[in-house]
């Protein structure tokens, strides 16, 4: 979730590093760093804040001549955001230097390794651990660095992006990448590297793209050999001409960040579930909760304090810890909840979720519960925020920077976060069978490419969006896992598009909310087959008798609700519990679309923040 840019070639590294550093600063913003190399001597400089501290640091502590360099912003993974976690990492000898982006889940193993071997580590980052493995090869191995890296490559487990050179060797950069993005600009004589296209488009249009478990040697006045990580074969460089402008590409070529990151959902929930479940195992495992197991076994219940989006997560988070783990809940949100007295005892978890991590109602809440006792387990997204080191234990959802204020993949990855705990706790409880476990993971698992499957309702969603963007009200209806979906539905419309719509559970609609059913009311029913899908079916009856105009969110083949309904948007068949990973999808676009064509700026809202620091 980085940013990724290094140069070699005749020009001066440093300005177009840092230019491109900020270009890409929209993928992490907790620290910064730069490598050089100015023909004697590697310099390296680098600072926790943004790519604007760099510069001013960098000021005073290097020169800046140098053809040469890789530079990096970090959205941390591993390790607070200080400086010493920043990127550059230098292997101990002092001759390689690294920058990467993603995760090395087999760090662990891999450190101590090294360690009994007498390398030493100043950061907590697993891409140390990395550079040092880089290192240990060619060392022992008699390899050149290319080899090395394709050598270490193959030890390890994750993702990455990243850029490597030797201080001895400075004519020449080795890239590679699995899971996480990498291009090369191709210059006259000059190569550019970036996480996207955007720091280079103004020097040259010929762009390679790295394809995942590829790596690549650039030599200077030499060019480009692509090789495959695995089995060491030549791959033929695919040029492609870039036909975009800066602009588009800073939203990765999506409008909006919000569009952008509601497309990212697949890989930001394969993100965050990856490493955690091993289906092949039949585990779940997240240290957080491992680690405190005893305290989660005796807790008398479990509160969940959340705001906003969060706290519909909370919500859906209710429904399955208490199917599946048989633990009680109760969901607050943290303004009334730190205000109200609450009865807090020692035998209570309070789970409390925020993107941000940074959120000030729900921090409070979180210091009340401390005093009084009780575990406290954070979900958040932002490493290393104040929610982050303020709660007991935690377990990050790993969705990336959220730029766009109306949040999507926050949502989907904090349910996913929710449903591991809930099924790792139904697990050590007893509460689930080996093979419903088994079933859960193996959906959960497939979730990442349903909902790329929802995705493709997009012109669908964008049709119905233009029949009903000049409505006034909006219904959203949903049962058992939806009744929540429903909120954020409703939440989603008002946050950009400034249409009031309301969430209800679907039978409550008789309780009130049906008095403002006319032909002019569009309502959006989320029906999918499992659960209460006959009761659903009747809500929508009842819609349809007063002459409201029904969008239902179905199952794929649906028959039933597709002969009431105006408009039906499919969705894959899951089980139950996982459905709002899906039902949310079609919701999210339709506010999107509603919103572009009323003229909103969808990804700053009127009167909101990203991150809600005042209470
Ligand atoms: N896992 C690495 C870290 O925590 C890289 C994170 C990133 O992609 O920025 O430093």
């Amino acid at each position: 979730m980085c940013g990724i840019v290094g140069y070699i070639g005749p020009r001066e590294a440093y300005p177009i590093i840092i230019e491109g550093l900020k270009r890409l600063e929209y993928r992490g913003y907790d620290s910064a760093g730069i490598a050089l190399f100015d023909g004697n001597d590697l310099k390296v400089s680098k600072t926790k804040g943004k790519v604007a501290d760099l510069e001013e640091r960098s000021d005073k502590e290097i020169t800046k001549n140098g053809s040469v360099g890789i530079g990096h912003t970090r959205w941390a993974t591993h390790g607070v955001p200080n400086d010493v976690n920043s990127h550059p990492h230098i292997s101990n000898s002092g001759d390689l230097v690294i920058i990467h982006n993603g995760i090395i889940e087999n760090y662990e193993s891999l450190k101590k390794e090294l360690i009994s071997r007498g390398y030493t580590f100043k950061s907590d980052t697993d891409t140390e651990v990395l550079i040092n493995l880089i290192e240990d090869v060619k060392k022992q191995e008699k390899v050149k660095l290319g080899k090395a890296v394709q050598i270490a490559l193959n030890q390890v487990i994750g993702a990455y992006a990243i850029a490597v050179f030797d201080k001895n060797k400075p004519e020449e950069v080795v890239i590679a990448r699995l899971g996480s993005p990498l291009a090369v600009g191709i210059g006259e004589d000059e190569f550019f590297i970036a996480s996207d296209a955007s720091p280079f488009l103004e020097y040259t249009k010929d762009a390679i793209y790295l394809e995942d478990e590829e790596m690549a040697i650039i030599r200077f006045h030499k060019g480009i050999k692509i090789r495959k990580i695995k089995d060491d074969s030549l791959v033929d460089p695919y040029i492609q001409k870039l036909q975009i402008n800066l602009e588009q590409i800073e939203k990765g070529g999506f409008d909006h960040f919000m569009l952008k990151e509601i497309h990212e959902q697949p890989k930001a929930i394969t993100d965050t579930y990856r490493g955690r479940l091993l289906r092949k195992e039949a585990i779940i495992k997240m240290a957080g909760v491992e680690d405190n197991m005893k305290k989660f076994l005796n807790a008398d219940r479990i509160i969940i304090v959340a705001c906003g989006t969060s706290w519909h997560a909370g919500l859906v988070a209710e429904y399955i810890f208490e199917d599946l783990a048989r633990v009680p809940v109760e969901v607050e949100y943290a303004s009334e909840f730190r205000y109200r007295n609450p009865v807090i005892t020692e035998k209570d978890v309070l789970i409390a979720i925020s993107q941000s991590g940074e959120t000030a109602d729900t921090l409070a809440a979180i210091k009340l519960a401390k005093s009084k006792g009780a575990f406290v387990f954070g979900v958040c997204n932002v490493v290393g925020s104040s929610i982050a080191r303020e709660t007991d234990a935690g377990a990050y959802t790993h969705a990336g920077p959220e730029i766009g204020v109306a949040s999507t993949k926050a949502f989907t990855t904090q349910i996913t976060v929710l449903t591991l705990m809930a099924l790792r706790l139904a697990r050590a409880k007893g509460t689930i069978s080996s093979s419903d476990f088994r079933h859960h993971l193996l959906e959960l698992e497939m979730i990442p490419k349903k909902v790329e499957e929802s995705l493709k309702s997009d012109a669908h969603i964008q049709a119905i969006s233009d029949i009903y963007k000049d409505a006034s009200n909006f219904l959203y209806l949903g049962r058992g896992y939806n009744f929540p979906v429903a909120l954020e539905g409703a939440l989603k419309l008002k946050e950009i598009s400034y249409i009031h719509a309301e969430g209800y559970p679907a039978a409550e609609m008789k309780h009130g909310p049906i008095a403002l059913i006319d032909e002019n009311m569009p309502i959006v029913v989320i029906a999918t087959k499992k659960g209460h899908y006959e009761k659903v079916v009747s809500n929508i009856q009842e819609i349809k008798s007063r002459k409201g105009k029904i969008i239902g969110i179905v199952t794929e083949g649906d028959v039933q609700v597709k002969e009431l309904a105006d408009h039906v948007i499919e969705v894959p068949e899951t089980l139950e519990s996982l459905t709002p990973l899906l039902t949310t999808i079609p919701l999210q676009l339709l506010s999107y679309h509603i919103a572009v064509m009323l003229g909103k700026n969808v990804d700053q809202p009127r009167n909101l923040a990203k991150s809600v620091t005042v209470e």
